[in-house]
């Protein structure tokens, strides 16, 4: 069976008279990185040093693994399309009413949603480069066109360049703070001038997949936001710092009920399945394993920072459980060597930033391979 649909594919004859979306036909393809079997099998490693996709390395809290090995999950029920059960523990936790909550399969989801139900073609989107890919994927999707502004010298937010191009009046902004790919976080004041800007007719997106890590100095979006007078959504998932990555669980908080009737319209109906609402619940229950996680992590990534420095790779200032650095030449070679040590990292492909290479915080072991492999490299 496997063999002949292998075999059968065809070449896409039959689709020749099709006419197809072709906002969606033109789509740059998602860089999701290489597959764990083909670095395997490029590499002749199998115990890989996973450093691409920023999951945790910790795994999850037991309290997740106790819930999903509950009776509490019945595979053969609809889950609650609302996920009724988590909007309010999260209501609850960050001081919101659950009706400005949508949850979401990944924060991804409601990325695409935020596209779907607030984009039309010809619409003007804001976002960084180096970007975060569905924050352009998805608008370009919508046949919306995206002004990417560049990072600064230094690694930082040109703050006067994404002030002038929020000041036209995009009917959408996507902003990553902390930022992924580079790592630094917008402070209070700086997310108060872009604030500032952002004129009516404008959604301002701020995704938060790496709030946790970010310092408790740093703001609290829903906080800056909350009193803001802007239309306003605020992404955050239990994907990085909860370690769910594999169940899809991520959630917009937004301004107003309509906006949140809006994103709940353009996603699926039973868009996030019970083992996922269930795991979800009992991780942020489990808040004191999600915390010692992140200080665990948050040390690691300064010592793995250091000893990049120490060989001359200065990683952009990071508040999230990656490093972004320039290794000055192109970071696809790079990852290839780093391949053959059994590590696996994300060579940037972004126009502008080929030599960065961005690498995720591990275990110990795993920063430990992935500074000895690039010393190799280096010297
Ligand atoms: C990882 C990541 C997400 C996606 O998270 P999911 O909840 O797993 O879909 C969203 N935004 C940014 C900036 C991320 O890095």
């Amino acid at each position: 069976m496997t063999a002949s649909l292998e075999t059968k594919a065809n070449s896409g004859a039959a689709s020749a008279a099709l006419r197809v979306n072709p906002y969606v036909a033109a789509l740059p393809p998602y860089n999701a990185g290489m597959s764990l079997a083909r670095a395997q099998a490029l590499s002749g490693h199998d115990d890989l040093a996973r450093l691409a996709s920023n999951e945790n390395p910790d795994g999850c809290s037991p309290a997740v693994l106790a819930a999903l090995a509950s009776g509490g999950f019945e595979p053969w029920r609809y889950a609650d399309p609302a996920c009724t059960a988590l909007r309010e523990a999260l209501a609850a936790r960050l001081g919101v009413d659950a009706n400005v909550i949508v949850v979401g399969n990944g924060s991804e989801e409601m990325i695409a949603a935020i596209s779907r139900g607030v984009l039309v073609a010809g619409a003007q989107v804001v976002t960084v480069v180096p970007s975060f890919g569905l924050h352009e994927i998805e608008p370009l999707a919508a046949g919306a066109s995206v002004l990417k502004v560049p990072m600064t010298a230094t690694a930082g937010f040109d703050l006067p360049a994404l002030e002038a191009a929020i000041a036209v009046g995009p009917r959408v902004v996507f902003l990553s703070s902390p930022w992924n790919p580079v790592g630094p976080a917008l402070n209070k004041s700086a997310l108060q001038r872009l604030i500032a800007t952002v004129r009516p007719g404008t959604l301002f997106v701020l995704d938060e997949a790496y709030f946790e890590y970010a310092d408790a100095s740093l703001p609290d979006g829903i906080e800056v936001l909350r009193n803001s007078g802007i239309a306003y959504v605020v992404l955050r998932t239990f994907s990085k710092a909860y370690g769910l990555a594999g169940l899809r669980v991520g959630y917009a908080v937004c301004s107003d009920l309509e906006i949140a009737r809006v994103i709940a319209s353009a996603k699926t109906p039973f868009n996030v399945n019970g083992a996922a609402q269930l795991a979800a619940v009992a991780a942020l229950e489990d808040e004191a394993w999600m915390k010692a996680s992140v200080a665990r992590i948050v040390t690691e990534r300064d010592r793995v920072a250091a000893d990049l420095a120490a060989m001359g790779l200065h990683a952009a200032p990071s508040q999230t459980n990656f490093l972004f650095f320039d290794t000055g030449r192109d970071s696809a070679e790079v990852a290839a060597a780093l391949l053959q040590d059994g590590i696996i990292v994300k060579p940037w492909r972004e126009a502008g930033y080929t030599t960065w290479l961005r690498a995720t915080i591990g275990k110990p072991a795993d920063n430990d391979r992935l500074i000895a492999s690039l010393r190799k490299q280096v010297a």
